[in-house]
């Protein structure tokens, strides 16, 4: 028998489930409640949508079920995302294992993602509110939308998460999947800023510099990263922020202290640079110490850190005392900073938490609750870290349920 698919999310999971349920003989219709299709995949990359990575391991993604993101991304590999996008008519480009489309437009994803789906004939629906889903008998599926009602036999849950929600992933298809009987871990922002303690960020805003980060709570670390580190003036932000962002929003979520650790000389090591302020002290004596760190890192940031070492600007390095010297290397090499707050899911990229993943098959994303019934993308507690891995999952999770819910059984 004909499948009659139903997909709630035109996103980037949503249209790759279409076109891979199309593709196996499913009569396809989107539902999708903006104006129009993809809006998120048009601002990956800053524009330019890294839509993968050939390097794709499972300490890429986080999920409380460990196992579960590796056992879908199996059964559609970064290999088969690269043939289907070829195969549609995007030449990537490779820089270092992140792979872009060669025009290095994300509007090129989106429009032959489109295009294909107008090729097999899958009906879009724009605009359109989702007021309520029924389920009746084995695998019927009624959806009452302000466009009229629409049946189907089988349905994929594809609307995303709550981050960026001007794209339109605002957060209400984790109402639609409790309102099926589905689970949802408390949706947090992740790959998004940290807002800070501290007076001087205001000072700092704009400063870009090589850093460690490293999370602290409870004497552990939580996690770490290295790349270029962004001052702002509420805080952190930059690749490596993001990174370790989810950590920090977890720990905050549940009431507990977070610190965040900054190495901003990560090439020596602690020693190192405690023998190289020494040497350096004593063979510039006679230079200001607001000058003493001008060519290793940025003047306004030397000059905050010298203050909180204890260290007026105006004096001569030779009387810099050797306690606040050893305290301008603590600075560098372990500046703590409190975390306050991660920035709110408007700013954040992802979210962490989403429908429990115990909930859901792997070899086919079907719903353990709901028969019929699909999950997709990043309304699964399921989060990648930056470098092309979400998109990834939203590319894998779509094609594995679209191949099993398009298909036609007989
Ligand atoms: C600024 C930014 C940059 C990013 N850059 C990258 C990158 O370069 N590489 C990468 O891998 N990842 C990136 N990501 C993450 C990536 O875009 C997402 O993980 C991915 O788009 C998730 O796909 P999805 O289909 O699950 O959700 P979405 O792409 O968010 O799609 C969900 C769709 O469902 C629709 N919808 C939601 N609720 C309803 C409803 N109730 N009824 C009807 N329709 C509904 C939404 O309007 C939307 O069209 C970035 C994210 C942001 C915000």
């Amino acid at each position: 028998m004909k499948k009659q698919l139903i997909i709630i999310g035109g996103g980037a999971s949503g249209l790759m489930a279409g076109i891979t349920a199309a593709r196996e003989g499913a009569e396809v219709t989107i539902l999708e409640h903006m104006e129009r299709v993809g809006k998120k995949i048009l601002s990956t990359g800053n524009g330019r949508c890294n839509m993968t990575n050939l390097s794709l391991r499972a300490e890429h993604y986080r999920c409380t079920q460990k196992q579960f993101p590796m056992k879908v991304l199996d059964r559609f590999s970064v290999w088969d995302t690269l043939a289907f996008f070829d195969e549609i008519g995007i030449v990537t480009k490779n820089k270092n294992g992140y792979i872009y489309p060669n025009s290095e437009q994300a509007s090129a994803v989106l429009d032959t993602l489109r295009m294909e789906a107008e090729r097999l004939g899958i009906a879009i629906r724009l605009s359109c509110q989702v007021k309520s889903i029924r389920k009746k008998g084995r695998q019927e599926f009624f959806v009452d939308t302000d466009q009229g009602m629409v049946c189907g036999n089988r349905l994929i849950l594809a609307t995303g998460s709550k981050a960026a929600p001007v794209t339109g992933s605002d957060g209400s298809g984790y109402d639609l999947a409790k309102r099926l009987g589905h689970t949802v871990i408390t949706p947090l922002p992740a790959l998004v800023q940290l807002r800070c303690e501290g007076n001087y960020y205001k000072q700092l805003a704009g400063i870009r510099c090589e850093a460690v980060i490293k999370l602290l709570c409870d004497g552990r670390t939580l996690a770490a990263d290295q790349g270029e580190v962004q001052l702002t003036d509420y805080g952190i932000s930059g690749i490596p922020t993001f990174q370790v962002s989810r950590f920090a929003s977890v720990a905050l979520a549940e009431g507990k202290a977070v610190t965040a650790e900054l190495d901003f000389l990560p090439s020596k090591s602690m020693e190192d640079t405690r023998l190289f302020l020494k040497k350096r002290a004593a063979a510039m004596p006679e230079r200001m110490a607001g000058d003493f760190l001008v060519g290793v890192l940025n003047r306004k940031l030397a000059g905050v850190l010298l203050k909180l070492s204890g260290i007026a600007l105006d004096q001569p390095v030779r009387d810099i005392a050797k306690p606040s010297l050893e305290k301008l290397t603590m600075k560098l090499k372990q500046f703590q900073t409190r975390v306050i707050a991660t920035n709110s899911f408007e700013q954040a990229q992802v979210c962490c938490g989403g429908v429990d993943t115990r909930e859901i098959r792997p070899e086919t994303m079907e719903s353990r609750v709901v028969p019929g019934l699909y999950l997709v993308g990043e309304l699964l507690d399921v989060d990648g870290v930056c470098g092309g891995y979400n998109l990834q999952w939203a590319w894998s999770t779509g094609a594995v349920a679209g191949r099993s819910a398009g298909r036609d059984e007989g």
